[in-house]
């Protein structure tokens, strides 16, 4: 079952895969962390609404993006690009990963004190079993992602997505090296991956995180950003004044 939901004009969330994906919409259509087949397959139909909307020509680029490189929202690109035809645009540091010498997760020493934590995401946080059950030519590998997508543009943080001037991709390192946030400058919209997820309505950096020194940089430097719209990788948008100084830190609970 997929569900599209659209919280604000220029973004549409599609819930249904294993993580939440985002389609931002503009003079391009970006697709941000198609995480399954499923969520390549609804993003998909979503695009073809959009053109049909649009008089069945939307001449409009697509693109799709990532906010970091694990499976769970990396799974679907493969497929999207083949139905699309759409452009990847990735983070630069995604290439470290991509020769198959570092791993994209926290080591198990760091995954295994935070297991009780793990029982009480688990309506926000994907199974294994989940993950593995989502149909991609590439044989998935929670530990060892590859891409068989043709990446157009690798970029580095801070810039712009190409062909845009609304958002922007902000370096959140921290969950893993390579996590990045999408950032509407206009609109104050932050689009946070694994960075910051949503659980019983409030934000919470995840606490998951593979390096404690970036991720505590990250915070300090996320908590200064204004943001009034908030959509996190998992769990549902965050909407209201001052997020930021409202999220909480990986363990503390209020
Ligand atoms: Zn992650």
């Amino acid at each position: 079952m997929g569900q599209i939901t659209n919280p604000q004009p220029d973004v549409y969330l599609i819930t249904g895969g294993v993580c939440n994906t985002y389609l931002l919409s503009g003079e391009r259509l970006t697709v941000v962390d198609p995480g399954s087949y499923r969520a390549a397959e609804l993003a998909f139909g979503l695009i073809q609404e959009i053109c049909r909307a649009n008089g069945g020509h939307s001449s409009r680029p697509i693109d799709i993006t990532c906010t970091h490189f694990h499976l769970d929202h990396f799974n679907g690109v493969d497929h999207l690009q083949k139905l699309t035809g759409a452009s990847v645009i990735l983070n630069d540091q995604v290439k470290q990963f991509l020769n198959g010498r570092r791993m994209p997760l926290p080591l198990p020493h760091r995954i295994l004190p935070l297991l009780p934590l793990r029982k009480q995401m688990d309506h926000v946080i994907p199974r294994w079993e989940n993950i593995k059950h989502s149909r991609d030519e590439v044989r998935p590998s929670l530990f060892w992602p590859r891409i068989k997508a043709e990446v157009n543009s690798w970029i580095q943080p801070e810039s712009f997505l190409p062909g845009r001037e609304d958002w922007k991709m902000i370096a959140s390192p921290g969950h893993s090296p390579d996590s990045v946030c999408l950032y509407n400058v206009g609109s104050k919209t932050l689009i946070t991956g694994d960075t910051i997820f949503n659980l019983d309505s409030r934000p919470w950096f995840h606490p998951f995180v593979q390096d404690k020194i970036s991720a505590r940089e990250t915070r300090r430097r996320l908590k200064e950003l204004e943001v009034s719209a908030l959509y996190p990788g998992h769990g549902w948008p965050v909407q209201g004044g001052n997020l930021m100084a409202k999220a909480l830190g990986p363990r503390r609970r209020n």
